[in-house]
């Protein structure tokens, strides 16, 4: 007991507080060496003013201060409702799955596995699955891309779980800024872009490039994955060997700062 006083006494350990505000939703835990701040981070984490914020202790929580997260477990059995990671279904220790019709049947059993809830085994699989599956897409694009611009150095890939829209970040030589390519609505369609400031180093750099690429497609047996998937090639690359063809001049449209160079599916 007096390890424990001593140990609230001292203003630098931070405890867990309890924040709310007029949303059950927006409640939260903050861990802070006062309640004042505690109550400051969970309005600012709710997005609401600091006066329509309330704040008690949660002694519970208090050891997993300095950790990555609280459990999921560890709010249920505090009386928390905390959704499934995977159906949003609402979770608390008395909840129920609920037929159609609105009807309950029986208790959840929910899967734990660290900040994450899942509320049946099969809502577990079903995540699993879908992670599984934006993985394998992420992984295709980043094949399919430096396949097809093995040139280019490719220095950011944001793909994958739980990403929606892939984007892969390059590089060029003679570029002071770069591009990017990206598959915006994970459908397959591929666009690239160059940076506003780069559009004339990428023109320079795509008309002395020509023998480099063919270089670099026989490297990565470009030719095979040419032949297999004709209509998913660059139209430039539909062109016979030896016939030239003009360097894109006029990039169409606009994006942020970048160019979109050509696009397809
Ligand atoms: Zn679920």
């Amino acid at each position: 007991m007096a390890k424990e006083i001593s140990k609230l006494n001292d203003s630098r350990i931070e405890l867990a507080y309890q924040v709310e505000t007029g949303d059950p939703e927006e409640s939260s835990i903050q861990f802070a060496t006062t309640n004042v701040a505690a109550r400051r981070q969970g309005a600012h984490a709710a997005d609401v003013d600091f006066t329509q914020a309330s704040c008690k202790r949660a002694h519970w929580a208090d050891q997993y201060a300095g950790q990555r997260c609280i459990p999921a477990q560890a709010y249920i059995e505090n009386g928390w409702n905390i959704g499934c990671t995977n159906c949003a279904v609402t979770v608390s220790s008395d909840s129920y799955h609920q037929d159609e019709d609105g009807d309950t049947d029986k208790p959840h059993e929910p899967v734990y596995r660290g900040e994450d809830l899942f509320c049946s085994a099969e809502c577990e699989l079903l995540h699993d699955a879908e992670v599984a599956s934006y993985n394998a897409k992420g992984e295709a694009f980043k094949a399919r891309v430096t396949q097809e611009r093995p040139d280019l150095e490719f220095t950011v890939f944001r793909c994958g779980w739980p990403h929606i829209t892939m984007v892969g970040e390059f590089k060029f030589p003679g570029c002071q800024y770069g591009g990017s390519v990206r598959d915006q609505e994970g459908d397959g369609t591929i666009q690239w872009y160059v940076a506003g400031g780069d559009v004339t180093a990428w023109l320079a750099y795509e008309k002395e490039g020509q023998a480099t690429v063919h270089q670099a497609k026989a490297k990565y047996n470009w030719k095979h994955d040419w032949a297999e998937s004709a209509q998913a090639v660059r139209p430039r690359d539909r062109l016979p060997r030896g016939v030239k063809r003009a360097p894109l001049t006029k990039p169409y449209g606009l994006i942020t700062d970048e160019m979109p160079l050509y696009a397809r599916s």
